[in-house]
C-alpha cells in the first residue's frame, strides 16, 4: 500500500500514559488490527518509538486519521504556539515535550488531540456506558483523579481542558490528612485518589481493609462532593466512574450515589434512578479506544 492514507476505515490511536503508551490500529472496538505497548521513559526515547510504530502501520495498512490521547496537562489551543505540548507536570523531562509536531510533519491525515480522559469519555459515549449521550463525564480514580467532561458532544474548552480532579471540596469533619496533591490542600485528587488512599492507610495492606472500614468515608464524601459540583455545573446525564480504586471497591459506587442524592437534597432531580454514577464499560480499553474516537472525530466520520 503506497500512500498510507488509503485505508479509509482504519484509524491509529495512541494513549500516552504515565507508565506506558498503548498504540492501536483499529476500525472500531471489535476490529483491532494491531496493538503495541511502549514504556513511557523520557520523551526523546518514547516519542520516536511511537512514531516508529505509526511509520510501520503507515507503510503496511495505512490509516485515515490519527488520535493522540495524553496524560495532562496538555496545550490544546490550536492557534497558540505551544499547541500539542505537555504542560507543567510531575513527570521529569516531559514538560514542554512536543507530542504533535513530529507526527503532523510525518502523517498527512487529520489528527485528534485531547486528554486521555476526554478521549475515554468519547469512547464510552460511542461504544460503552455513555452510549448515545451528549452530556457525560468519565472519571478515573487511580494514581490521580482524572475527569473527561463532554458537553453537547464535545470535550469542554476554556483556556484549557477541564481539571475537575483539582476542584476544591469541603472536607469531612475531622478529616485532617495531608493532601497528596502538591498544588492544593483540599482538592479531589489530593484527598481521594489511590495515592491519597495509600497515604490514608498509612502502611495497612489493602487486603486487610474491610469494605466498611472508616477509611472509605472521606473518599466517598470527596467523590460525592465532586459529582455534586458536576451535576450543578454542566449537568452530565450520567457519570461513569472507574479506575483502580473504584474497580477494586465495588461497594463505593452505591455509597457515592446515595451521598450525591443526599447532598443535592432534592434541589435537582438527577437522572439515573439512584444510579447516576455508574461503572464504565470499556475497562482498560477506554484509553486506547479514546484515541481512536479522537481520530474518528478528527476525520469527521459518521458515528
Ligand atoms: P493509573 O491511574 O496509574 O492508570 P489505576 O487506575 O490502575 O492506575 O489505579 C491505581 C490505583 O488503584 C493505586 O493507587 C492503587 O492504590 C489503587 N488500587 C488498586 N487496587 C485497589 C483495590 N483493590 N482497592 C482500592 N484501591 C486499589
Ligand atoms: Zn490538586
Amino acid at each position: 500500500m503506497g500512500d498510507g492514507s488509503d485505508s479509509p476505515h482504519l484509524f491509529a490511536g495512541v494513549e500516552l500514559g504515565g507508565t506506558k503508551c498503548v498504540c492501536i490500529l483499529a476500525a472500531g472496538p471489535d476490529d483491532i488490527r494491531d496493538r503495541q505497548v511502549i514504556p513511557t521513559t523520557a520523551p526523546w526515547e518514547t516519542l520516536p518509538a511511537i512514531k516508529a510504530v505509526l511509520d510501520g502501520w503507515w507503510g503496511t495498512h495505512g490509516f485515515a486519521g490519527l488520535g493522540i490521547a495524553s496524560f495532562g496537562p496538555i496545550k490544546l489551543n490550536p492557534r497558540a504556539a505551544d499547541y500539542g505540548q505537555v504542560g507543567a507536570t510531575n513527570k521529569p523531562d516531559w514538560e514542554g515535550a512536543d507530542l504533535l509536531g513530529p507526527l503532523k510533519a510525518a502523517f498527512p491525515v487529520p489528527i485528534g488531540f485531547d486528554t486521555d480522559v476526554n478521549g475515554a469519555a468519547l469512547a464510552e459515549i460511542r461504544w460503552g456506558s455513555g452510549r448515545g449521550l451528549d452530556d457525560f463525564a468519565y472519571v478515573t480514580v487511580g494514581t490521580g483523579v482524572g475527569v473527561g467532561l463532554i458537553v453537547h458532544g464535545k470535550p469542554t474548552r476554556g483556556f484549557s481542558h477541564s481539571e475537575i480532579g483539582h476542584i476544591l471540596v469541603p472536607r469531612l469533619a475531622n478529616d485532617d490528612m495531608v493532601s497528596v496533591c502538591r498544588f492544593h490542600d483540599d482538592c479531589v485528587e489530593g484527598l481521594a485518589s489511590g495515592t491519597a488512599l495509600n497515604a490514608r492507610l498509612g502502611g495497612r495492606a489493602l487486603a486487610d481493609v474491610a469494605s466498611d472500614d472508616p477509611v472509605w468515608e472521606p473518599i466517598v464524601h470527596t467523590l460525592a462532593s465532586m459529582v455534586h459540583s458536576l451535576a450543578c455545573t454542566t449537568g452530565p446525564i450520567r457519570v461513569a466512574m472507574g479506575g483502580g480504586v473504584l474497580a477494586g471497591q465495588p461497594q463505593l459506587l452505591p455509597r457515592i450515589n446515595a451521598e450525591v442524592e443526599a447532598s443535592l437534597s432534592g434541589y435537582m432531580q438527577i437522572p439515573g434512578d439512584g444510579a447516576y454514577v455508574t461503572a464504565p464499560e470499556l475497562g482498560t480499553m477506554a484509553g486506547p479506544l479514546g484515541a481512536i474516537a479522537l481520530a474518528i472525530d478528527a476525520v469527521g466520520a459518521p458515528a
